[in-house]
């Protein structure tokens, strides 16, 4: 699968380079990327997914999906289909690589009971309360349970009967037996296994004991013979834990994690509960709502994949947290569909043109390029006639000093066309609305110079009434108004009121009839426009996937 976007300068891939020399795993790369199935994916997570996948194709491994499915009260089917798409739409592949941690509920229960034989853990009666007042501070050992030194054979029976369902939710526990005064808390006798009567949405009522993450994790990670166990800094604590449990079952090749900083995004939220909020309390439309850092959302909105592998690539791989500007995402966008999206003349708040000397009925065709950075991407025919639309903003009756675009008496382009003059302005009696403008044109000028060498100050773009299709645009701002959404408490209260504004009415160039959706363009002077799966046959639904504007190449020097 394609390595494509991946960056191999990082810390990560001097390791595997290091384990590669030294013969570590038999020279294997083998990694995983672990969702739990609680949520659609972010695009924080594109950046585990690259990361692992791209490393993995890079040096010539493997990468598994895995979901992380122990929780049995929080899963969804929805969830993991969404997964599984997203993943595959940035461009991987897990082959027949596709498992669950759940798969391993059997394999998980034999290595407890492997740990209780050997004195490494233990049935606790300690109330979840209890466990976590004895667990002691940072700065005070934790205290021992009295249930601790139980024999082998009191710790067997016990957690056969916690299998058996003999014993309600929260009345006993599997703890490892570590160390209770050790530093690190997650060695002070984490809990492995808990009592849960629950349903699982694979495993159906076949358990009512459940293992915890950090048990599942490392051991997922040895059954599949994971190699290089890619997870985020907030699980550096966890790895004694994690190097202890697989010290302890014993496995030939075991696996070592790593972690690295993960992903955050300015004006925007990177957790799946707050995105989840987002959608249950109906503040966006959906997880795939464009406004949404979920994968489906940005898919909908008009990120190309390839975008979003080169930003994870740019962004590269650190050991400390930070904060990424959005416009830097915005800015890999940008530059992969200057590249390759066709473009348009669309007008988005349409201001009618008649043209008086041009001939009623008759029709030219002017041959347009479809994109200037791209010489293969040829050209396309764009009729023109009598009767046009132009921006309302590009006329200015009483137009201000600086202002060079359409104004009463004055000449100027329309692009890949003529010149106009505007003649005269049509108001509406009633509200003094300019709703027509009446020009001339000048047919000396065709092709849009004119042969007696004067000159335009400015080039509006323009569409035909006749041939224009109907349009319903979407244009986007920032979901939230505070880099930090969390910013002062609840992200609700930072919320942009103005995220979203439609506009219905729009024309745009008949070139653009019957695309399906997911289509991208650059619309002239507008920006970057996908097509919305809302479309119908008469009325195209575009979001507007990015300004032209880059913020981000200017600060960056780009
Ligand atoms: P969330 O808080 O959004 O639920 P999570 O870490 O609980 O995130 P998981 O489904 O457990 O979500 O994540 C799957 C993988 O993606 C994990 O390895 C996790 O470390 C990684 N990941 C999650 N969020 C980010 C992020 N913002 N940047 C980089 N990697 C991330
Ligand atoms: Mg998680």
């Amino acid at each position: 699968m394609a390595a494509e976007g991946y960056n191999p300068a990082n810390f990560i891939q001097d390791i595997i380079n290091e384990d590669k020399q030294t013969g570590r795993h038999d020279g294997r790369v083998h990694t995983r990327f672990p969702p739990e199935p609680n949520g659609y994916l972010h695009i924080g997570h594109a950046k585990s997914i690259c990361l692992n996948f791209g490393s993995a194709a890079f040096n010539g491994g493997l990468c598994n999906l895995r979901f992380d499915d122990t929780n049995p009260t929080k899963e969804e089917d929805e969830y993991v289909e969404a997964i599984k798409a997203d993943v595959r739409w940035l461009g991987f592949d897990w082959d027949d690589r596709l498992f669950h941690a759940s798969d391993y509920f059997d394999q998980l229960y034999e290595w407890a009971i492997k740990l209780i034989d050997k004195g490494k853990a233990y049935v606790d009666d300690l109330s979840p309360d209890e466990i976590r007042e004895q667990r002691g501070t940072l700065t005070e050992p934790g205290k021992e349970s009295p249930y601790r030194n139980r024999s082998v054979e009191e710790n067997l029976d016990l957690f056969r009967r916690m299998k058996a369902g003999e014993f309600p939710d929260g009345a006993r526990v599997l703890r490892a037996k570590i160390d209770m005064a050790s530093g690190n808390i997650n060695l002070r006798d984490p809990v492995l296994y808990r009592i849960l009567h629950a349903e699982h949405h694979r495993a159906g009522s076949k358990w009512c004991i459940y293992p915890m993450y950090d048990y599942a994790h490392p051991l997922s990670d040895a059954i599949e013979g994971i190699t290089h166990s890619i997870c985020t800094l907030e699980f550096e604590d966890h790895r004694p834990l994690y190097n202890w449990l697989t010290e302890q079952v014993e496995v030939p090749d075991r696996p070592q994690q790593i972690e690295f900083a993960r992903l955050n995004l300015t004006n925007t939220l990177t957790s799946k509960r707050g995105l989840r909020r987002l959608v249950q309390e109906g503040y966006v439309g959906g997880w795939d709502d464009p406004r949404m850092p979920t994968l489906s959302g940005v898919r909908r909105r008009g990120y190309p994949p390839e975008a979003i592998r080169s930003f994870c690539g740019e962004v590269g791989v650190a050991k400390t947290n930070s904060l990424v500007s959005f416009a830097q995402l915005e800015h890999s966008v940008r530059e992969f569909l200057n590249r390759t999206a066709p473009r348009m003349m669309a007008v988005l708040r349409p201001l009618k043109v008649t043209l008086t000397n041009y001939p009623e009925g008759q029709t030219e065709e002017f041959e347009v390029e479809n994109n200037p950075e791209d010489p293969a991407a040829g050209t396309r025919p764009v009729p023109f006639s009598r009767t046009l639309y132009i921006e309302q903003e590009d006329f200015m009756e009483e137009p201000p000093p600086k202002y060079f675009r359409l104004a009463p008496g004055r000449e100027v382009r329309l692009k890949g066309t003529y010149f106009i003059k505007c003649q005269e302005v049509v108001k509406d009696p009633a509200t003094g609305q300019v709703v027509e403008l009446r020009c001339t044109y000048d047919p000396e000028t065709r092709g849009g110079e004119a042969p007696d060498g004067r000159k335009v100050k400015a080039t509006i773009h323009w569409v035909s009434a006749a041939h224009a299709g109907d349009a319903t645009v979407r244009l986007y701002d920032n979901l939230f108004l505070t880099e930090n959404p969390a910013e002062g408490g609840d992200f609700i209260a930072n919320l942009n009121p103005k995220s979203l504004e439609t506009l219905t009415g729009c024309k745009v160039e008949p070139g653009v009839a019957g695309a399906a959706p997911g289509s991208r363009y650059q619309f002239l002077r507008h920006g970057y426009f996908c097509i919305d799966p809302d479309s119908t046959p008469e009325t195209l639904v575009f979001n507007r996937t990015a300004t032209l504007r880059d913020t981000w190449a200017k600060v960056s020097g780009k």
